[in-house]
């Protein structure tokens, strides 16, 4: 028999087809000859007993098989659904390769289809209607969530308005907390709350999984939220609730409001800054330039600009620069130009960053005239990084920090090619979906990936094993320092600003230390300190090998 230990969850019982239908607790053909006796498996399964590396190499003979990146996303989930350790031993084994299809640029596909390729739930969904139930709504999740990942789905990736299709994020957020950072698979909850969508297509869409109406807004859309957040505590006390790809005018507003009341972040605004300034500080271990003297200009100006710009501020502000002169070099444009303060109906976000100067209305001129040292582009403009651009930025540096973080892929303001040839092998180049490396003047650039799934499966980690009560702006500081130091020398010489992704895991159990060592010190964990951090983390960890049930 095999029982299933959770805290606050009865104790199951499974034996027979039941096991082999649970994915959390099945094996397939890798149960043994005792525990096919003993669990009643006796002929359910075919004679042969694989181990789970065979299974591993079967799964991947068969995704190999497949040439459409959604296929593969397709036949990973019904894996996951089948299988959970399988899939995470999947993912965790060959992370370089699974990540772009479980997570971007796949994920943002798979969510524009998401309606035709539903196969089965995963989560809970929350609709408008449910207000007034929505701890009834909670309480229908069998396990005792320990982190949820909630959207609204109305700005998924650099997509927009995806409605209930956003789904797909949070999906495939949770699945890398569990695969980078070894979070347990069962204190995983995807919450997607619908509240609608104002994407016409979507609407008249027969395979759209979501409620048919326009999107929700006012205080009826606080009240909904307010809700979840109140019942997801009742019922999941001590929760980390991470918002996820909401739409500006509500993230800014959510975390504003929630930051110091519950445990929670917001991995756009928060998770990016700190990926984005652990690439900074490997760029100026090239350079040899100091963080004070930078100059950032970046395209866009929505929540992974000001995330970025925020923390770069505080760092600036710790290496000795006043709050005012550290603004001073961080300079936004958006779809209307030049950030200045004599624009009018500049959103409030945008204010700390809105400099006294003259408008300018197009990015290579706004280069030409403040000639910044980094270009951090978070605009979700694909190719809007030209050859103009980077050229100016190779004339006026000579090693120009050029990172286009825009995701998925066809979002991206440059690709890793662009970014090398036209700055003549110069540029100190990441970005936000993967790049394949690039061979230019007889040399092997290795560009990796500057994305915030290098920082939030360590913060979500670090949380749940510290009992953290809060997320602060400084434990993002400490996971972008965490992860700079984790860069080697090697890294550097190839191109590379962040660790190779195998090493995913170490990196997320080093942050997740930092983050409750974070705790720890400011009096915000709930738990006493343990002698040695990072063990006690490390034994939190996940292992997806499979357990004997006999
Ligand atoms: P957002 O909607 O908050 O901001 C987008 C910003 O781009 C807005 O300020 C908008 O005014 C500006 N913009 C739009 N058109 C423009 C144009 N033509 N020129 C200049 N600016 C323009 O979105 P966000 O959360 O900041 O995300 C932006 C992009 O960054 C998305 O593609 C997202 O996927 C990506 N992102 C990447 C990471 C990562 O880890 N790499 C993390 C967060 C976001």
């Amino acid at each position: 028999m095999v029982n299933q230990k959770k805290d606050g969850v009865a104790q199951r019982i499974l034996t027979g087809l039941a096991l082999l239908q649970d994915p959390a607790l099945n094996k397939g053909t890798a149960f043994t000859e005792k525990e096919r006796d003993a669990l009643d498996l006796r002929g359910l399964l075919p004679p042969h007993v694989h181990t789970q590396e065979e299974q591993v190499t079967r799964v991947l003979n068969n995704l190999r098989r497949l040439s459409d990146p959604l296929d593969k996303f397709v036949a990973l989930n019904a894996l996951h659904d089948r299988n959970e350790a399988l899939f995470f031993r999947v993912l965790c084994d060959n992370i370089d390769e699974m990540q772009p299809l479980v997570y971007t640029p796949t994920v943002g596909l798979a969510c524009q289809k998401f309606g035709l390729i539903f196969q089965s739930p995963r989560g809970i969904f929350i609709g408008s209607n449910d207000k007034g139930h929505i701890a009834e709504v909670l309480c229908n999740w069998p396990y005792q969530a320990g982190i949820i990942v909630v959207t609204d789905g109305e700005r998924i990736l650099g997509l927009g308005d995806l409605g209930a299709n956003g789904m797909g994020i949070p999906v495939g957020k949770l699945s890398l907390y569990v695969a980078c950072a070894g979070v347990n698979p069962q204190l995983c909850l995807p919450v997607t709350i619908d509240v609608g969508t104002n994407n016409e297509t979507l609407l008249k869409d027969p395979f759209y999984i979501g409620l048919r109406q326009h999107r929700l807004t006012g205080a009826a859309y606080d009240e909904l939220i307010e809700e979840f957040i109140t019942a997801a505590r009742k019922v999941f006390p001590g929760v980390v609730i991470q918002f996820e790809d909401f739409a500006n005018h509500n993230a800014f507003r959510m975390l504003q409001k929630y930051r110091d009341r519950i445990c929670t972040f917001n991995d756009d605004i928060q998770g990016t800054a700190a990926v984005a300034l652990a690439g900074i500080f490997s760029a100026l271990r090239i350079t040899g330039g100091k963080l004070t003297e930078q100059k950032l200009l970046f395209l866009g100006a929505g929540e992974a600009a000001t995330g970025i710009a925020g923390l770069v501020v505080s760092a600036m502000v710790a290496n000795g620069l006043t709050e005012a002169a550290a603004r001073q070099r961080c300079w936004l444009v958006d779809s209307q130009g030049l950030v200045v303060k004599s624009r009018t109906g500049l959103a409030e976000h945008k204010w700390p960053y809105a400099q006294d100067h003259a408008p300018i209305g197009d990015f290579l001129t706004a280069i030409k005239t403040l000639k910044p040292t980094a270009i951090i582009g978070v605009s979700a403009v694909g190719g809007s990084f030209t050859k103009e651009v980077l050229e100016e930025m190779a004339r006026i540096n000579q090693r120009p920090i050029v990172f286009a973080l825009s995701n998925p892929t066809s979002r991206a303001e440059c690709d890793a090619e662009q970014a090398y040839r036209w700055t003549s092998g110069r540029a100190l180049f990441a970005c936000g979906s993967p790049f394949d490396p690039v061979q230019f003047n007889g040399k092997t650039f290795v560009p990796r990936q500057g994305n915030n799934s290098y920082i939030f499966p360590g913060v979500g980690l670090g949380v749940i094993a510290s009992r953290a009560r809060h997320i602060t702006d400084d434990m993002f500081m400490a996971a972008a320092h965490t992860l700079a130091h984790m860069v080697t020398e090697s890294d550097l010489e190839q191109g590379s600003l962040y660790p190779a992704l195998p090493r995913i895991r170490e990196v997320s159990a080093h942050i997740a230390t930092a983050i409750a060592d974070a705790a720890y010190d400011s009096g915000l964990a709930g738990k006493s300190k343990p002698q040695d951090v990072l063990a006690d983390v490390q034994s939190q960890m996940y292992d997806p090998h499979y357990k004997s049930y006999v």
